[in-house]
């Protein structure tokens, strides 16, 4: 089944998070073969969780630690964000790379946690547009799969990678379809069965186009999925 995930980043406060789930669970309502993901901050994860969980669509959180417990000043663990009733979690988005700092090394620690704990990570990589202009692409996902998957095998429906191109990001220039086809076909072949889903600009109006791809198998989507219209929207095109 395709994903199409929501992050939300840094916005919405617990009550507006409320505004949107009680809006957006109306506009989702009959969507029945599209697996829905909202990743909304830390804040808002317990009044999320409260409202989703008799419903079809998932939890999921942006960051995570990856150890148990313990003197981690902000860190938020695994065992707190199951009890939430999260499910998935963002790992190693771009953000997270390159304004705090995550390794390659954290990620594959945050990674290996969330398959130890039954969680499902969604493992982001992408290319700068240097590495792009340069030819760099295919080398610079390989280098963090490799990296960021360090020491696991027979990952198949175990885990989802985002590709997120970091140009495309925030940016209104999305990648090419074709583009993306592209990087996702070199990660199956890299991988072999995972999901792979495109992030980068994704929005109402291109949905279809990157869905139609064969090997795009979901969506990860930052600003359209702030506004709940937008994003029921972006859904629908994968039904
Ligand atoms: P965007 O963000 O849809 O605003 O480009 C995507 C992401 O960072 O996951």
């Amino acid at each position: 089944m395709k994903l199409i995930a929501g992050n939300w980043k840094m916005n919405k406060t617990p009550s507006q998070t409320r505004e949107y789930i009680t809006k957006f669970l109306e506009l989702v309502r009959d969507v029945k073969n599209t697996e829905i993901l909202l990743c909304p901050p830390f804040t808002s994860l317990c009044v999320a969780g409260e409202m989703l969980k008799d419903s079809h669509i998932k939890l999921g959180a942006q960051n995570c630690h990856y150890e148990e417990k313990g003197a981690f000043t902000g860190e938020i663990s695994l065992s707190m964000l199951k009890e939430l009733g999260v499910s998935y979690v963002i790992v190693g988005h771009s953000e997270r790379r390159w304004l705090f700092g995550e390794t390659d090394e954290m990620i594959n620690k945050k990674v290996i946690a969330c398959l130890e704990k039954g969680l499902r990570p969604i493992l982001c990589v992408g290319e700068k547009i240097e590495d792009r202009n340069a030819g760099m692409t295919l080398k610079v996902v390989e280098s963090q799969l490799k990296l960021g998957l360090s020491g696991l095998e027979d990952l198949a429906g175990k885990i989802d990678i985002a590709y997120e191109p970091i140009w495309a990001i925030g940016t209104g220039t999305p990648a090419t379809p074709e583009d993306a086809q592209f990087v996702h076909r070199f990660i199956k072949e890299f991988l072999g069965d995972v999901r792979v889903l495109y992030g980068g600009s994704v929005s109402p109006k291109n949905a279809k186009d990157f869905l139609s791809m064969p090997d795009v198998d979901g969506l990860l989507v930052g600003t359209a999925s702030l506004d709940p219209e937008s994003f029921a929207q972006i859904v629908k095109a994968s039904e």
